[in-house]
């Protein structure tokens, strides 16, 4: 890999490459871009096959957190950390040592909670640095405000599809009722919509059943279900060559993240298909909303408000993609560079002012 090519084609500010021998740590903080403020991403551990994956692992989550920030509307710009180790060999000292060095980076990077690290770890590396959200949950956890986010989603994504309003007897079919999927559901439930639902785990799809009135559908069954919208809250890599062939629903609509297993190939696939696609990071980004608002001293009603523009935002990435017949993906893409361009311009104007 040609380091320094493929960070300016991808438009990286900073990588930090991350070493210490006592403790055995290796880790890789990509910093993609700060116009918009502090680069926020969370840290993942993973045993990588080697590290030009960690690498690239950190290069392409970072870039998409910026997309993610700037869609969202909130002053936060994109980053991504990588530790490279076997979850067995993970220990609080190795999690201290990398908090120094998230600290050494004085909040130009922001970090969180992803694969392989706990909450209890979280605290581990809030012990070394302040440059960390999550450790308070004072917002009672990101599910609910994420779920709103995609229920303000579908709602935009009826609108522009067949411009109505009006919600009630719509079919959606939710692939994972856990913690984003049960939250979505009542507002669905609450709107009068019929809703499908599978989850690998019945313990979920019974708990929901006491709650609501939905039928419950084999997981191999649920995303080629002739209803109105597909929501995929489960897993990622859903929409590929194997199963776009198979989907029905005209609008997707759901809180997974990553939820294209190509982006390009895959969102092209949709769009020649007639489906429109919500982007999981503009849909889901009411757990950045979030974190974001515990790092600021939470203010729900504030919160709240700020995940409404979900729904506003969509609607400008719907009409994008119509206009300049373009996938919807690449509209919100779009939607986000002009808002970053738009900042540096100001910026430079004020330095020369
Ligand atoms: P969760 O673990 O609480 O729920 C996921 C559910 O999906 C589980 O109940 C699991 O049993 C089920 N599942 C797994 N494989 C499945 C399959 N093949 N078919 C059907 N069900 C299956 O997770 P969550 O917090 O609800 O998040 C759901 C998705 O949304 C994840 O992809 C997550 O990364 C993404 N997301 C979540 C948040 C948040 O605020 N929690 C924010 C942004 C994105």
């Amino acid at each position: 890999m040609l380091l320094f090519e493929t960070v300016r084609e991808m438009g990286h500010e900073q990588i930090l490459f991350c070493h210490g021998k006592n403790p055995d740590i290796r880790a890789i903080i990509a910093i993609h871009d700060t116009t918009l403020g502090p680069a926020m991403g969370a840290t993942r551990l993973f045993p990588y096959l080697n590290e030009e994956a960690a690498l690239k692992d950190a290069l392409r989550l970072s870039r998409g957190m910026t997309y993610k920030a700037a869609c969202a509307n909130i002053p936060a710009g994109g980053g991504k950390a990588v530790i490279i180790a076997n979850p067995e060999n993970k220990t609080d000292e190795m999690l201290r040592a990398y908090g120094r060095f998230v600290n050494s980076l004085n909040g130009r990077f922001i970090t969180g909670q992803d694969v392989n690290i706990t909450p209890h770890d979280v605290r581990t590396i809030s012990q070394e640095t302040n440059f960390v959200v999550g450790v308070s949950e004072k917002s009672g956890g990101p599910a609910p405000i994420t779920a709103l986010g995609v229920f303000l989603g579908i709602k935009a994504a009826v609108e522009f599809r067949w411009q109505t309003q009006r919600l009630e007897g719509l079919k959606v079919a939710i692939q994972g009722v856990g913690n984003v999927g049960k939250n979505l559901c009542r507002h669905l439930h609450e709107q009068g919509m019929k809703l499908y639902v599978s989850d690998v785990n019945p313990v979920k799809t019974e708990e929901l059943k006491k709650l609501f009135d939905v039928t419950v559908v084999n997981p191999d069954e649920i995303i080629s279900l002739d209803v109105d919208i597909f929501a995929p809250c489960a897993l990622g890599g859903i929409l590929n060559s194997h199963t776009i062939p198979f989907l029905q629903a005209p609008i997707i609509a759901g809180a997974a993240n990553n939820q294209l297993g190509n982006e390009q190939l895959h969102s092209q696939m949709l769009a020649k298909k007639g489906i429109l696609y919500c982007p999981d990071y503009v849909i889901n980004a009411g757990g950045l909303i979030n974190v974001y608002n515990e790092m600021i001293g939470y203010d729900e009603e504030k919160a709240f408000k700020q995940v409404h523009n979900i729904y506003y935002t969509l609607l400008e990435i719907f009409h994008i993609a119509k206009q300049q017949g373009i996938t919807t993906n690449d509209a919100a893409k779009r939607l986000a560079e002009d808002r970053i361009l738009n900042t540096k311009h100001s910026k430079a104007k004020e330095i020369a002012a």
